[in-house]
């Protein structure tokens, strides 16, 4: 069971920032078909004061993680921001206890549910973060598992978020937060190969 330490967290983090800020365009794209155009933009704003937080020394897991917290909640807005942030600030309360990632990442994908109050299925990026934990337990995350993750969101009417008002209009385009989710896991990956 992989272990979550400063390192890695680091790598993680830097990876997922290089790939938010190359798919910013993207990501925002996506957002125009069913949202309001700037998923992408939040979130690249974002990761920006995230990278800012590793300019602190010496900080614990626990501490990093609850600096990227509130850099998410302050910068990326919307409503992506309060929901990876406090996945990241509930992580943050759990990593003073356990470092391993799988129940690090359920415990993160809890609080997105509570906060948001979403179920699965209902195209968000809870359809993403819900699978994680026990592909992590089980070692069988691959990108390929995530990339079906978020297309599974496709088909799905949205329940939640800005992409509900459409109704059945945003069946047929994948969910934003989905596709930064699978960009975050598959930024995990590439920071623990
Ligand atoms: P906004 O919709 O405020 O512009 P963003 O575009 O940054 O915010 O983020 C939109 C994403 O947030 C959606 O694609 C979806 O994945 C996620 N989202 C929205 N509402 C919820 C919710 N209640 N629960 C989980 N995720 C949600
Ligand atoms: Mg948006
Ligand atoms: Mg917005």
């Amino acid at each position: 069971i992989s272990m979550l330490d400063e390192t890695l967290l680091f790598k993680w983090m830097t990876e997922f920032d290089h790939q938010i800020q190359t798919d910013k365009a993207y990501l925002s794209g996506l957002d125009a078909e069913i949202g309001d155009g700037d998923h992408g933009d939040n979130m690249a704003r974002g990761m920006s004061a995230v990278m800012h937080t590793f300019k602190t020394p010496n900080q614990s897991v626990a501490e990093q993680l609850k600096a990227i917290a509130f850099a998410l909640i302050s910068k990326v807005g919307g409503a992506a921001g309060p929901l990876y942030g406090s996945a990241f600030l509930r992580m943050s309360k759990a990593a003073v206890d356990t470092q391993q990632l799988d129940q690090l990442i359920q415990i993160g994908a809890d609080a997105i549910a509570d906060r948001g109050g979403a179920n699965f299925g209902d195209k968000t990026m809870l359809d993403v973060w819900a699978y994680v934990p026990a592909m992590l337990e089980h070692h069988t995350l691959s990108s390929a598992g995530l990339a079906q993750l978020a297309a599974h969101t496709k088909p799905m009417q949205a329940k939640k978020g800005r992409a509900s008002y459409l109704g059945e209009r945003s069946v047929g385009h994948l969910d934003p937060g989905a596709v930064s989710s699978q960009e975050l896991f598959q930024a995990l990956l590439k920071a623990q190969s």
